[in-house]
């Protein structure tokens, strides 16, 4: 039997594959989707799509994902001093910075099945196990529900199979899982009629960064169906030197929710999962291959916020490609232009956010930041750059933080 041939071969159907699948498809490209789960499918995430994800789908012809969805557009924080903020978040060179919380079950669902109504082959229950390199194509072999084993040639690969990618081992031959740039999380659903709209505290962001928390936090994201997502993130190696697990950590979190007058109901659902961050970033592209979404560390480590940085990638890539991904020339210096622009599009703001997190291990620092929030609009307006948008910290910022602290 003909051995089946594609132009593009994407390995995983979260954001970052579903996307890519889908732009493909729409530029003429023979695409096939791969995932080892059938969707619809959970994912343990806060559910938070941030503005930078929403401005892409939206310019896609994806915005409808939205539609049944109120825009979340005002917050809660609580700082490590037990002070607290109450906003609305401000927009960012007159773009709105609101996100939507639809759940992953929902929202990934909805971008593959928008890929494969756009033509891409849907080989959803199919698991990747590896590759070779072939003349002018990579051969890759994958395996079914059934349980059978069989190959399909790609011109090109892409790698978007999350925080423990196989198709990065197979492109970087490190198989090694290293604890330093990754965080941990653990989501919950709670019922609580506080965060429906119109309700006592509304659709609104809770975070905490109370002392036991720091450098992670916990979030409170509200769904419209009367859940809210609950949830705490840390990095690995501060829970291994505590010596602490995340369940205790969520059920102290849930606990000091409660004492706060928030109304939530029993934890169910609980899933954990790794945050591999933009320290640990590997080389995006290989020859007729490439890393996108979590398989190449792209996530923020201060807010752990992932999808954006997965959906615009996708989109940028795939706009990066020749028509024709046959052409070898063409499309190695297509994927050389990628990376470069990718890192030069995004040096200044990993490296802010990675500042940002040294200056969060430490209670001080993090209860000047929270202050400044507080109570210097322009520090609110940078930090919810660069927890929700793509925004660096200006040398200008920290002289802020450092003035508000000296007041407080
Ligand atoms: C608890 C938690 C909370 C988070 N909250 C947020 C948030 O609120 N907002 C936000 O923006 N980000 C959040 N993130 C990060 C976000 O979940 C990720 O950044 C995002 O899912 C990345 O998308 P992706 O497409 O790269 O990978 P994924 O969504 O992980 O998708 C990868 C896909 O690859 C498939 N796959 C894996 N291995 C194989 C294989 N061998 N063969 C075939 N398929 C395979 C998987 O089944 C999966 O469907 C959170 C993460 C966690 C853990």
């Amino acid at each position: 039997m003909a051995r089946d041939s594609f132009d593009i071969v994407v390995v995983g159907a979260g954001p970052a594959g579903a996307v890519a699948a889908y732009a493909a498809t729409r530029r003429g490209l023979s695409v096939a989707l791969v995932d080892r789960r059938t969707f619809p499918r959970d994912k343990a995430c806060g559910d938070g799509i941030g503005p930078g994800a929403v401005q892409v789908l939206r310019r896609l012809g994806l915005g409808s994902v939205f539609e049944r969805h109120p825009a979340v557009t005002e917050l809660t924080v609580f700082a490590p001093d037990g002070g607290r903020l109450d906003s609305v978040i401000p927009p960012i060179d007159g773009r709105p910075m609101c996100g939507h919380i639809i759940t992953r079950y929902d929202f990934d669902n909805y971008l593959v099945r928008a890929a494969v109504s756009a033509g891409a082959a849907d080989l959803t229950g199919v698991r990747y196990l590896g590759m070779t390199r072939e003349p002018e194509l990579r051969r890759v072999e994958l395996r079914g529900s059934d349980g059978t084993t069989f190959d399909v040639d790609a011109r090109l690969v892409i790698g978007a199979d999350g925080a423990y990618s196989a198709v990065r081992r197979t492109l970087t031959g490190d198989k090694a899982r290293r604890s330093r740039h990754q965080s941990i999380a653990l989501r919950a659903y709670a019922s609580s009629d506080n965060f429906l709209p119109g309700g006592r505290i509304g659709q609104r962001l809770v975070l905490d960064y109370s002392s036991d928390l720091l450098p992670g936090y916990g979030w409170l994201f509200p769904l419209d169906d009367g859940r809210v997502n609950v949830g705490v993130g840390m990095l690995v190696d501060e829970l291994k030197r505590r010596d602490d697990d995340l369940k205790s950590v969520l059920a102290a979190f849930v606990e000091r929710a409660r004492a706060r007058g928030i109304d939530l109901g029993e934890l169910h659902d609980q899933r954990a999962h790794h945050l591999p961050h933009v320290g640990g970033m590997p080389r995006l592209t290989y020859p007729r291959a490439a890393l996108l979404g979590d398989a190449a560390s792209m996530i923020n480590p201060v807010s752990g916020e992932g999808i954006a940085y997965a959906v615009t990638a996708a989109a940028d890539f795939i706009d990066a490609l020749p028509g024709d991904v046959g052409d070898s020339g063409r499309l190695n210096a297509a994927l050389t232009r990628f990376e470069r622009d990718f890192r030069r599009r995004y040096r200044a703001h990993f490296l802010s956010c990675r500042l940002y997190l040294e200056m969060m291990r430490h209670q001080r620092p993090a209860t000047s930041i929270l202050r400044a929030l507080q109570h210097d609009p322009r520090v609110l307006h940078a930090g919810v750059n660069l927890l929700f948008g793509f925004g660096s910290i200006h040398p200008r910022t920290v002289l802020r933080i450092l003035t508000s602290s000296r007041r407080g």
